[in-house]
């Protein structure tokens, strides 16, 4: 029997790992949940699973579910705030935990969970990209395992040799006869919308994904690529690329997930629906194969697969990411701080799609001094970036 620790326990990479925990109650026991402060939801999840604990980070919701559960005979106990996310990533009763909280919020307790050497499925993209190096090196020291969720690096995961899998993020690539990973974007809603209308875009079309059913931040990052561009600094991280040997791929139709080209002319390339389960799955069985409840892809229905460059002016999020990554942690936090408040304020009306880019470029051209060694120093440049995005967002809606 595992035990699990899941983290953003209501969102929807909590609601898919649920489904598969549902799906082999004999393997699985799920030790802890944590979310922010959807209660009712919470209430469910305690009342179907009985986790030992629950989380939830605000005080008052906490509060809210220790009564509810008492109210129903609901053994789970009950915590309050972020501190008490610390524990349950770390306790000894603990061998697998779901990093999926959203945001920069995801960052200490992801921490917290690999330095305690614990398997950790990575969803919280954040933690890779604002804290790559520190996390890797976290790996490295405590022996911890990073199995990675989003479904790319989760299909690049799986087209690469076992050697490289075990190693942490520290394989020589090309020592593996690895030439290049290919990172596949279908290109999001307006690919072929000519761009002298992106102006007049709304949050609703921008959130109205070809292919993925995903919450709207994450939908519009898949409009600008920031999505790609923030998957690229993970990939960097998870894979020990250099430069040449990462490359963006776009595929509108979103059936390979992502691939790995060798030396030799191969390319290994991973398939199937899009479906969050897969990649969860993957990881909660890794080495073993479990079943996900996701259908077989049917190839007689895919239709034909078509493949292209990414245009960087359509695109210029992706273009200020790949800088980011090549130029460090400050650059890559002050990105992801920065995108975070403009694509907020571009979905409450209060910005335009193209000002997106433009306030992550102008946000980006500071200075934040020294790389950061240490979380408290990403947290600061994160700090830093995202009041300078909002004195730029405060400006436009003053103009307009
Ligand atoms: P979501 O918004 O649906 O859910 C987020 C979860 O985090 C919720 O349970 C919420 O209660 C919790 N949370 C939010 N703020 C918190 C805080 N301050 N403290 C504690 N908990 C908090 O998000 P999601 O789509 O499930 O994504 C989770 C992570 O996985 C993100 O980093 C996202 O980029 C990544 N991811 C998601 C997908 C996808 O298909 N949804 C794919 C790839 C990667
Ligand atoms: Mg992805």
């Amino acid at each position: 029997m595992k035990r699990l620790t899941l983290l953003g326990a209501t969102g929807s990479i909590g609601r898919s790992t649920l489904d598969l925990v549902r799906c082999h109650p004999s393997d699985w026991h799920l030790y802890a949940v944590a979310a922010a402060r959807s209660v009712d939801e919470m209430v469910a999840i305690c009342r179907e699973f009985s986790p030992d604990l629950a989380v939830m980070t605000d005080i008052a919701a906490a509060d809210q579910l220790r009564q509810r559960l008492a109210d129903c005979g609901c053994p789970t106990q009950v915590e309050g705030g972020s501190e008490a996310l610390l524990p349950i990533v770390t306790a000894h009763e603990v061998d697998t935990v779901m990093a999926a909280i959203v945001g920069a919020a995801g960052l200490l307790p992801t921490m917290a969970a690999v330095k305690a050497g614990k398997r950790v499925l990575l969803a919280n993209k954040e933690s890779l990209v604002t804290s790559g190096r520190l996390l890797i090196d976290a790996v490295a020291s405590s022996g911890a395992e990073l199995l990675p969720i989003d479904s790319e690096h989760n299909a690049i995961f799986q087209c690469l040799p076992l050697a490289v899998q075990q190693a942490g993020g520290r394989a020589h690539l090309a020592a593996h006869g690895i030439h290049k990973i290919l990172l596949t974007g279908s290109g999001g809603p307006f690919r072929s919308r000519p761009l002298g209308e992106l102006a007049k875009v709304t949050p609703d079309e921008a959130c109205r994904h070809p292919n993925w059913q995903m919450g709207r931040k994450i939908s519009v990052d898949s409009a600008t690529m920031m999505n790609k561009g923030l998957e690229y600094i993970e990939a960097r991280w998870l894979f020990n690329t250099r430069p040449h040997e990462l490359s963006v791929v776009v595929h509108p139709q979103s059936v390979i997930h992502s691939m790995v080209q060798y030396c030799d002319g191969s390319v290994l390339a991973q398939l199937g629906l899009p479906d969050m389960r897969t990649p969860i799955a993957h990881a909660m069985g890794y080495p073993q194969r479990i079943d996900s409840g996701v259908a077989p892809l049917d190839f007689t229905r895919v239709g034909d697969l078509s493949f292209g460059e990414p245009d960087l002016q359509r695109y210029p999020c992706l273009a200020l990411a790949q800088q980011a990554c090549w130029s460090g942690q400050a650059a890559c936090t002050a990105l992801n701080a920065a995108n975070e408040e403009a694509v907020a304020a571009f979905l409450e009306g209060r910005i335009s799609y193209p000002r997106i880019a433009a306030v992550v470029a102008d946000v980006l051209g500071l200075d934040y001094g020294n790389e950061p060694v240490c979380l408290d120093g990403v947290l600061a440049v994160d700090t830093m970036a995202r009041q300078a995005a909002c004195r730029l967002i405060d400006r436009d809606n003053h103009r307009s």
